[in-house]
């Protein structure tokens, strides 16, 4: 069973060579946190904070935000906590800050986007999440979702500055933002894959449509090559930045290997997916997740990466 399954997780990611990958949740709220922490997570690598806030038709008070930051961090004492700022819109609508009537949501005003249009929430946002880190052991970082260009990871590095957040990053979950990974970390710490996004993106697929399953799924040659080129620029002009992953792509153990070996550093998923990404991990060295991301890498196929990959894990045969 499932919590027979999580008993075996330690809390410890780390490979069969000793090579350290932390595994982190991906968290709604406060709730959330204190499973993911009973299930062995070692931090948190994407608090989603609209689900904090999903049925408010007004925005939330800064002290409303606080209370519910607050009960993630206080899970995750001493441990990294990633706060993604409201990624409101497309397949998450907020009443306060979607437009309902855009025709191509996902295209549109969402996540950092709505900082064009409805000016101050992120601020305001990014000082909740201030005051709710001050006086917690967390380690509070903050990213944003939706980022396409430099200029934007820059002016969003910025304003969490001017909040006294020392650890800003950003998603790459849209192909241009893979595309300059290097320029976008010239201004931030970090970056995290949000591989479901990248995939709907890099596929031109909807995610939430059953009958473009086949397109959507990270496996996607084109996708493999986005996360290559992510990691690719986190190490160009003299910087080594960290790139985690927060998206589904992490919760598949398979892939977990392959994100690994293309040198993704940290993954982020679901609590019930830990223990099984754990085994999977611990089976293998580090030369030996840098042969299977190369062969993933040759495939022609979604389907062809995916098979070529657990043909060779043992574990999962
Ligand atoms: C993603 O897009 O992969 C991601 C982690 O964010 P969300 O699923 O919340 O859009
Ligand atoms: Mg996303």
């Amino acid at each position: 069973t499932t919590t027979a399954a999580l008993a075996v997780f330690d809390g410890t990611g780390r490979l069969k060579d000793g090579h350290l990958v932390p595994l982190l949740s991906n968290v709604g709220g406060a709730k959330d946190a204190v499973k993911a922490a009973a299930a062995g997570a070692q931090g948190v690598g994407l608090l989603r904070t609209e689900f904090c806030f999903l049925e408010r038709d007004t925005e939330p008070t800064i002290a409303e935000q606080v209370e519910a930051y607050r009960g993630v961090f206080d899970a995750f004492p001493g441990k990294k906590v990633v706060v993604r700022t409201l990624d409101a819109g497309a397949d998450k609508p907020l009443p306060f800050l979607t437009d309902a009537s855009e025709p191509n949501p996902a295209l549109g005003v969402r996540g950092y986007r709505t900082d064009f249009t409805s000016p101050g929430v992120l601020e305001r946002q990014l000082e909740a999440i201030a005051q709710a880190a001050d006086g917690t052991e967390a380690q509070v970082w903050v990213m944003a979702p939706m980022i396409s260009t430099a200029e934007e990871a820059k002016h969003f590095a910025g304003l969490c500055a001017a909040a006294g957040l020392t650890t800003p990053g950003v998603m790459v979950e849209v192909p241009s933002a893979a595309l300059t990974a290097a320029s976008i970390l010239e201004h931030v710490n970090f970056v995290s894959l949000g591989t479901n996004d990248l995939t709907q993106y890099a596929m031109a697929a909807d995610r939430q449509l059953g009958p473009l399953a086949a397109l959507n799924t990270p496996w996607q040659p084109a996708v493999l090559q986005l996360i290559r080129l992510t990691v690719a620029g986190s190490r160009d002009e003299g910087h080594d930045k960290p790139v985690g992953v927060c998206g589904e792509a992490a919760a598949d153990p398979a892939l977990a290997v392959v994100l690994v070996g293309l040198g993704v550093s940290t993954l982020s998923m679901t609590a019930r997916a830990l223990s099984a990404v754990a085994a999977v991990l611990a089976s293998v060295t580090l030369p030996e997740a840098q042969q299977l991301a190369a062969l993933a890498l040759t495939a022609h196929s979604a389907t062809d990466a995916r098979r070529l990959v657990r043909e060779k894990l043992p574990i999962l045969n």
